[in-house]
């Protein structure tokens, strides 16, 4: 048997979607750019998946900008709003994806600007009042907060954080690369200027997502070249994946209250089972608490013992995938900054369980009985 539960590292492809990106694959093969007719039919399509997008999100079609996913975004974001704006100050939680942490670290080491950590609690929650603080002590802030952590699920309050950075005038950036398609957003009504969006996530394609940019928000191109997008994202446009990442999304917010149910109950069934199962375990983050977690991820602290080192391993050989952490820095020798952030107990080996509306109650029960072979 093969289990796949990784998917906050990547989702597989739903079959609606492979099949209108291996049609539009035959059909479309016309630059959008171009002004001829097969041109201008690729182009009205592009266009139609921005405002199919923007009335999901309840905003404007101009404020969509396709990218190649969330780390283009978020380096688009980070940048573009420090360079344009003038920020010398910006805050983020040490907790924040290396799509964020790096570019930010980059501007500090190269003194553009200062950059300050908010204090966050064993959670991972970020602390409101220390945000203010730090807001209210520099000058107009640029803030990066993700919605949802990948690693331990923690969501985060992101319509306080927003009044928040409104009232000290900051601009507010979200990573909401866990969380769009699998909970609703009404842009409106969120005091947000730029928000990070990747396909892949939610049964899209790879190397596809999208920028929001606040229409109040006047930021230059990242990438330069041709006047894609408007003007802000040069190169030709990846319209096969912009049409999965369109038609994903449309399935992902027309089933969203089904699949959050069911995803939700496969997330309770694999902690009552594995609490029942396997002693001296932990829950890491916000896990155990179901309305301010990422229903589909579940981060999870096993005690050290023989099999433990190599668990991963262990759970590969037997079809069962999942990560230590986030898949970006799996190739790395450092581990997860976020789970030695929050918990730096040597003891213990951490795996994080992620979920999608294509897993089974049998491939769960499974993955306990593994888990028990190695554990009791
Ligand atoms: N931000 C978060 C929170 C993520 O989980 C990921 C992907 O793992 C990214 C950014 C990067 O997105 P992409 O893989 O589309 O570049």
């Amino acid at each position: 048997m093969k289990v796949y539960l990784d998917n906050a590292a990547s989702t597989p492809l739903l079959p609606e979607v492979i099949e209108i990106m291996t049609q539009s694959m035959h059909d479309i093969y016309a630059n959008p750019s171009s002004v001829h007719e097969a041109g201008r039919k690729a182009k009205v399509l592009v266009e139609d998946c921005r405002s199919k997008i923007a009335c999901l999100l309840n905003t404007s079609p101009g404020t969509i900008f396709f990218t190649s996913g969330g780390t283009e975004s978020d380096n688009m974001a980070i940048k573009r709003s420090i360079f344009d704006y003038n920020i010398k100050h910006a805050i983020t939680s040490p907790l924040s994806h290396h799509a964020v942490l790096y570019p930010l670290q980059e501007l500090t080491n190269k003194e553009r600007i200062k950059l300050s950590y908010v204090n966050y609690n064993y959670k991972g929650l970020v602390d409101l009042k220390h945000l203010e603080d730090l807001l209210s002590n520099n000058p107009r802030t640029f803030v990066s907060i993700m919605h949802a952590n990948n690693e331990i699920g923690t969501i985060q309050p992101i319509h306080e954080i927003g009044q928040i950075c409104k009232n000290y005038d900051a601009i507010f950036h979200s990573d909401t690369v866990q969380t769009i398609g699998h909970y609703l957003f009404d842009l409106n009504s969120i005091n947000l200027q730029l928000l990070s969006a990747s396909a892949h996530k939610f049964h899209g394609p790879k190397g596809v997502g999208f920028l929001y940019i606040n229409e109040n928000l006047r930021i230059t191109p990242f990438i330069l070249g041709g006047s894609q997008e408007r003007n802000m994202r040069a190169g030709t446009e990846n319209i096969w994946a912009i049409l999965g990442l369109t038609k994903a999304m449309e399935i992902a917010y027309a089933n969203l209250a089904k699949d959050e149910e069911y995803i939700k109950s496969l997330k309770i069934y694999m902690i009552e089972a594995l609490k029942k199962s396997i002693p001296d375990i932990n829950f890491l983050g916000n896990c155990l608490d179901l309305e301010n977690s990422l229903y589909t991820v579940l981060s999870v602290a096993f005690p050290k013992n023989n099999n433990s080192e190599m668990l991963l391993f262990n759970l590969d050989i037997n079809g069962i995938f999942c990560s230590s952490g986030s898949a970006c820095s799996s190739g790395t020798s450092k581990g997860s900054h976020v789970i030695s952030a929050i918990n730096p107990n040597p003891e213990q080996t951490v795996v994080r369980f992620s979920f999608s509306k294509l897993n089974t109650k049998k491939e769960i029960d499974y993955t306990i009985n593994k888990l028990k072979d190695l554990f009791v």
